[in-house]
């Protein structure tokens, strides 16, 4: 993709979204820490239940080792892999007490040094709680940068260095929301909405042209089932998700 396409593209993202942000609750960069290592594969909205009793309760790393791991379980209970999440939080609370005065560390190296976090956790922190410009690669951003052909990878580690070099720097800061919120509402993995797509004309995807009839296809639909009377549910229908 040329680099006045990229900026077009940005731009683009940005008049829709001005003042793009992560979809996780959090008030302080602890919070924002507890959270990302709670949404491993699990979805934000999930995360958001769960941390809004918990944090409610122990928004510090003193307060949490308070509850014990046990306590701290009874609130995460409801999340994906809870008993590795909650164990990592507890341990990098106390790393956090003895080592960075109840503190979030500033730096990638350190970050990546407590239980649980990752690069991508790292990227996530330094970016949301402390204004770097550093992308976060997940499986929305990983998809949306290959399809897209903004920064083609075979691998994160790929794709996070591409988009690097290839988003324009003015945009460097949001460009991680922007693009996760891309992945997760239009270019989604499983018929992308190619046909109400804002970029669709920059995009490289190369089955572009037949998601777009799909799209069309999908909204004419729902517009005709919406004069057809009501059919009751299949009380278990599965494969309905797109
Ligand atoms: S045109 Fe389709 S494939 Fe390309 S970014 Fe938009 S939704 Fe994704």
């Amino acid at each position: 993709m040329t680099p006045a396409r990229r900026r077009t593209l940005f731009e683009r993202l940005k008049r829709a979204n001005p003042s793009p942000t992560t979809e996780l609750r959090y008030s302080t960069p602890f919070e924002l820490l507890v959270a990302v290592i709670l949404s491993a594969q699990s979805t934000d909205r999930g995360v958001n239940k769960a941390t809004e009793k918990l944090f409610a309760v122990a928004n510090t790393p003193e307060q949490i080792r308070a509850l014990g791991l046990r306590g701290l379980k009874r609130y995460v209970k409801t999340i994906g892999l809870y008993n590795t999440k909650a164990a990592n939080i507890f341990e990098t609370c106390r790393i956090l007490i003895d080592q960075h005065g109840g503190e979030v560390p500033r730096t990638r190296e350190t970050l990546e040094g407590l239980p649980g976090v990752g690069r991508k956790t790292a990227n996530v922190i330094l970016n949301t709680a402390f204004g770097h410009p550093t992308i976060a690669v997940d499986t929305h951003i990983f998809r949306v940068a290959n399809r897209t052909g903004l920064a083609p990878g075979r691998n994160v580690r790929e794709v996070e260095e591409g988009l690097l070099l290839a988003v324009p720097a003015r945009y460097r800061q949001d460009a991680h929301h922007w693009l996760i919120l891309h992945g997760r509402y239009v270019c989604i993995a499983r018929r992308p909405h190619c046909g109400r797509c804002l970029i669709y004309d920059l995009c490289e995807y190369a089955d572009k042209v037949r998601y777009k009839r799909d799209t069309k296809d999908q909204t004419a639909s729902s517009s005709r089932n919406r004069t057809e009377p009501r059919r009751s549910r299949r009380p278990h229908a599965r494969g309905t998700r797109g």
